[in-house]
């Protein structure tokens, strides 16, 4: 082999090593629960995405999504598709489905009905005009309606600002603390039997390495806690886990149900508000319903005096019954 031969040969190596670790990073994102299902029909198993809004599509979506033209949505296919560094570092910035719905979505009107996998063509098109083009499910604030092009992408970097905060590891500011979460858990209802006719439950929140808890309430099936948590919340922050337990005085205390919570619509609204005692009450945010989360009905973020609130019911999984109210309140870090 010649030396050129030689130098070809390494040059095609790392290119090839590259693209794989590219499409290893697009493999670990769409694994992400929330990309599961396409972004706008809910459809399972998506394999397309638009590069620049940076959303996860099934095949009838995407073709719509091509038909807006590339200036507003760059379609490629998640394993024919050559993405470049560009490309992909802009997907991982949005960060998926629920963080770009939790922008895009953020004002579907009360009682809107998303077009499901089954919808037609023109129910499709119909919504994902609406949703990117005129972007009319948007806060006012980030629509930018002028648009030759970039509209989208300027709002795309909007919530990419929360992702690069997530990911980017620097530690300059307060140890990497991004805010303050304060949980209210208030109630549950219908909970589980587990001890012969009733049970004595508490609440284990936890984010990352902290564990929170509440109070056990005595023999109660729909107790009534009222409890404040607080947890701090890194830049690099995941689901918030919670944990319905029956304190056991002689064994080891029985489970009554679990649940994820995405604090991700919670965190983007209040950061892209910033101050929110600037702003008159109103909703900024959404943490939609769907059939892979806990959620009972759509959870929207408001700004209630001066404040960010978060409130929403949980369905407890892996468990026969049993709901739990809380309110989660973003505290930003102090200037
Ligand atoms: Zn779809």
């Amino acid at each position: 082999m010649s030396y050129n031969n030689r130098l070809d040969s390494s040059f095609m190596f790392v290119k090839q090593a590259r693209s794989l670790a590219g499409k290893r990073r697009l493999k670990d994102l769409l694994l992400q629960k929330d990309n599961q299902f396409c972004a706008d029909c809910n459809a399972p198993d998506p394999k397309w995405a638009s590069a620049n809004i940076g959303v996860f599509l099934c095949l009838k979506c995407c073709g719509v999504h091509r038909s807006l033209g590339s200036h507003i949505s760059k379609v490629l296919s998640v394993t024919l598709d050559e993405w470049s560094d560009e490309e992909l570092d802009a997907m991982m910035e949005v960060g998926g489905n629920s963080s770009a719905n939790s922008i895009y979505e953020a004002y579907l009107p009360q009682g809107f009905t998303k077009p499901g996998p089954d919808a037609s063509h023109e129910q499709r098109t119909k919504f994902i005009r609406s949703k990117y083009e005129r972007q009319e499910f948007l806060k006012s604030s980030l629509r930018i309606v002028s648009g030759t092009g970039n509209n989208v992408r300027s709002n795309v970097s909007q919530v990419g600002t929360v992702n690069s905060l997530r990911s980017t590891s620097d530690s300059q500011n307060t140890e990497g603390k991004l805010g303050t979460l304060k949980v209210k858990v208030i109630k549950g209802t219908d909970l589980a039997i587990r001890d012969m006719l009733t049970s004595d439950p508490y609440v284990i929140l936890k984010l990352g390495q902290q564990t929170v808890q509440t109070t056990v309430v005595k023999s109660n099936l729909n107790p009534v806690w009222n409890e404040e948590l607080m947890l701090s919340v890194p830049r690099q922050f995941g689901l918030l886990n919670l944990n319905v337990f029956d304190y056991d005085m002689f064994s080891a205390d029985d489970i009554m149900g679990e649940a994820d919570i995405d604090l991700q619509p919670l965190i983007s609204s209040a950061i892209s508000f910033g101050d929110a005692s600037m702003f008159d009450d109103m909703q900024i945010g959404k943490w939609l319903k769907s059939h892979n989360n806990a959620l009972i009905d759509d959870s929207i973020v408001n700004i209630v005096d001066g404040k960010i609130k978060q409130e929403m019911t949980i369905k407890l999984q892996n468990v026969e019954s049993g709901e739990l109210d809380l309110e989660l309140e973003w505290l930003p870090l102090a200037k």
